[in-house]
């Protein structure tokens, strides 16, 4: 159930929201993250000068803060094909009925390539260097292996955990780009683009109220607008005023700071319950929650936001979150590390 659920997260966009795509296609519609965005211009700029294929690409970040969305920007800019797939359940036969029928310089992009299968991923170093890929034919003393000579591609890999993956692999990637959390101004100006093409008629306190509860990521402000949209068309005459937004963020369950009952539920957990210090298990457990979803959905942010530090023991609640969370402050675990 666990993988169906980060599956289903990863694979959710704001495609299911609002019926269409609002993703930005080119590197001038993709708003914020200036140093990476210019990086690719440069590789893909110089790469179709040479006529060559892009070097291969890891996109590094949080979930839903572009890399679906800058691998497919990457596609239109090469003016090639996009092809993708997702990590964990790539098989050795898919991986090869994918990479023969791909032509010269196109884009294959790999989701969650840190949880790719090892002998999948072992099996794309010498397509990476050399597009070559070894393919074992039958089975037994009989078996043996044919090497097939792939065009020369670009893999796009996103991940959100650049640590595990292996050294060998991330020194295959020739270009790494990582993604940082959005300022409240970027996202505002997305959610002033998207509300424009999806006619709703918002005010700019309302926007930037938006923004700011947006946890720094796009995908979270597209789901808010899609929520508040809606609520907004029910409750009052359609205009989204700054009124408005508040009431129905009050209504969903979404604090000054973009929290959630989730959210909430986690300090709660390890305030309340742990004292300000647990293993990620034992708050997985606690929580009924899958141990990645929380390290990797939840816990970069509160990292950033100052509320949480990992230490050698444990997850710690920084001062600033008893504070937020209404505790007393228990300055010596902070100290201490
Ligand atoms: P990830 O692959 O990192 O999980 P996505 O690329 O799926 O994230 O991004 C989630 C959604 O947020 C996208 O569908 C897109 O509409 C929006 N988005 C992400 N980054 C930007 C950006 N820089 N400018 C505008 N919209 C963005």
């Amino acid at each position: 159930m666990d993988d169906q659920k980060i599956l289903m997260q990863d694979l959710g966009s704001e495609e299911d929201d609002f019926g269409y795509s609002l993703r930005p296609e080119t590197l001038k519609e993709f708003i914020g993250q200036e140093r990476a965005t210019e990086q690719l211009r440069i590789h893909i700029e110089a790469a179709k000068q040479r006529g060559d294929a892009l070097e291969h690409v890891l996109l590094v970040s949080p979930p839903g803060l572009g890399k679906t969305t800058l691998a497919k920007i990457i596609a239109n800019e090469m003016q090639r094909n996009f092809k993708q797939a997702i990590g964990p359940i790539m098989e050795k036969l898919d991986l090869a009925s994918t990479l023969t029928n791909i032509e010269r310089s196109d884009i294959l992009f790999i989701d969650e390539i840190h949880r790719m299968k090892g002998p999948v991923q072992e099996s794309l170093y010498p397509v990476m260097e050399d597009y070559q890929l070894d393919l074992a034919i039958g089975q037994g003393p009989g078996s043996d292996v044919v090497q097939i000579d792939i065009a020369p591609f670009t893999l796009v890999g996103a991940t959100t955990r650049e640590g595990l993956l292996s050294g060998p692999f991330r020194d295959r990637f020739g270009i790494r780009i990582h993604l940082d959390y959005y300022e409240p101004d970027d996202i505002q100006q997305v959610i002033r683009i998207n509300s424009g093409k999806l006619n709703i008629d918002i005010d700019e306190n309302a926007e930037y109220a938006l923004a700011r509860r947006s946890r720094g990521t796009m995908r979270i402000a597209n789901k808010l607008l899609a929520n508040v949209r809606d609520y907004a068309q029910v409750k009052s005459d359609g205009v989204l005023s700054l009124e408005i937004a508040e009431e129905a963020l009050k209504f969903f369950g979404i604090d000054e700071r973009g929290l959630d009952a989730q959210d909430y539920a986690y300090f709660e957990t390890l305030i309340g319950k742990f004292n300000g210090r647990a293993g990620l298990k034992a708050l997985a457990v606690a929580l009924s929650e899958d141990e990645r979803t929380i390290s990797e959905v939840y816990e970069s942010y509160y990292i950033k936001e100052g509320f949480l530090m990992l230490t050698p023991g444990g997850r710690v609640a920084t001062d600033a979150a008893h504070e937020y969370f209404g505790y007393p402050v228990n300055s010596q675990i902070s100290l201490f590390y």
